[in-house]
């Protein structure tokens, strides 16, 4: 007998992958670059030189045996260090290697947190819009996944509607900042208002409501914004960090969790994780990519190709008529959709090629996402299009 959760999982194809393989099919017929594909957040600007340059290194220097061997769970400490130090610079932390997991990337981390933090029956929150794996991460963790409806339309986070689902069962919020889909960076009075919510509905609850920090965009910031490091506004904070879009090392498989000491049960909690992640046949994460990054911890992305498509594609769609959330991070644009009908102007625009992604299954309907980490050249030759949609919609 199978595991029918899991079955309906591998056999239901998400909406964004149903998207990018219809653009495929439709650029053998009409030619790629006919096709506007603004469904998959895949990062468009090389690793920094210096990545590749320190892994030929590394192929050339080290002992083959150390290079491609087993590291120890948590990872190697010599990567915990460099990331331990390069945080401390960063942030005024006093961060240290015990309480860092290297792991496989932002996914698998969340999946070992949410089990780390739940018990069966717990409730875990997300903010709308949300990044759709955390509801199978959540549930395979045997909790209760809810979701909090968007701020529309600056999609920060509406507290009213928080603190009513701010129940006893719940035990964890995810949030994610720089947001995937809206672009969003919550502001520190953004955060500290939720570190003040979430402590007085801790005291009365009589246990800590956890922050799972979701940070695979932490640096992919513009106009100067900085996202502000939320263990330093909330104690009870455990960020998944991942280097996959970043260092644009999404096939790599590397990230990292930090669990606060300080935190409440800290210590225990770092074990729950290191626990979850076994459990989830978590052996170590990609040796030579630990020793890389291990070299590379100061790098930051070059931002201007993401910034100068940001740009282009925000204000051509202004200047056409959309309502735009106005993106301060990631690589996402959330757009109203004209009539209100996501999905339908989704169909819609497959009818001109223009592949975007219905918000409704980021929780909210209404709204459509576009990944800009695509070639400057496709959104300045999509732009006319898209004012020929809004003109030819009803
Ligand atoms: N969280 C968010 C918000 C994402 O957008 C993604 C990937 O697109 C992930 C997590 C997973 O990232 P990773 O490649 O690090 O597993």
């Amino acid at each position: 007998m199978l595991n029918s959760q899991a079955y309906d999982l591998g056999a239901n194809r998400s909406c964004i992958r149903e998207l990018f393989e219809y653009g495929r099919q439709r650029a053998a017929i009409v030619g790629p670059e006919n096709v506007y594909d603004y469904s998959l957040g895949n990062p468009s600007i090389p690793s920094p030189a210096e990545v590749n340059q320190t892994l030929a290194q590394l192929l050339q220097d080290t002992d083959s045996l150390a290079l491609h061997g087993y590291t120890t769970a948590v990872g190697d400490l010599a990567t915990r260090q460099a990331i331990a130090q390069d945080l401390n610079q960063r942030y005024a932390t006093d961060i240290t290697p015990g309480e860092l997991f290297i792991g496989c990337g932002a996914a698998p981390e969340l999946c070992a947190v949410l089990k780390a933090l739940t018990v069966p029956g717990s409730k875990v929150l997300a903010i709308a819009p949300y990044f759709p794996e955390y509801k199978p991460f959540a549930e395979a963790a045997g909790a209760v996944f809810a979701v909090v409806p968007a701020d529309i339309p600056n999609f920060q986070i509406p507290f009213a509607d928080l603190e009513s689902m701010l129940t006893e069962d719940v035990t964890a919020i995810i949030i994610n900042s720089p947001n995937n889909p809206s672009g969003t960076v919550y502001t520190q009075q953004t955060l500290e208002k939720l570190a003040e919510l979430l402590t007085k509905k801790s005291q009365q609850y009589g246990h800590p409501i956890y922050i799972v920090a979701d940070e695979p965009y932490r640096e992919l910031c513009y106009d100067g914004i900085v996202a502000p490091f939320i263990p330093t506004i909330y104690k009870n904070t455990v960020v998944c960090y991942s280097y996959s879009k970043s260092l644009s090392l999404p096939g790599e498989r590397i990230g990292y969790i930090y669990v606060p000491r300080q935190a409440d049960d800290g210590e225990a909690l770092y074990l729950a994780v290191a626990g979850a992640a076994r459990a989830a046949g978590h052996v170590c994460a990609p040796s030579i990519w630990q020793k890389v990054i291990a070299r590379c911890t100061h790098l930051r992305p070059d931002l201007c190709a993401y910034d100068k498509n940001r740009k282009a594609l925000y204000e051509g769609l202004v200047a056409a008529g959309y309502e735009v959330a106005k993106p301060d991070g990631a690589f996402y644009l959330f757009v109203k959709a004209p009539g209100s009908d996501a999905v339908a102007f989704s169909e819609f625009a497959k009818k001109y090629d223009v592949l975007l992604v219905p918000g409704d299954g980021f929780g909210c309907p209404g709204w459509f996402r576009l990944c800009y980490c695509v070639s400057y050249d496709q959104i300045q030759r999509s732009l006319p299009v898209f004012r020929q949609m809004v003109s030819d919609w009803k």
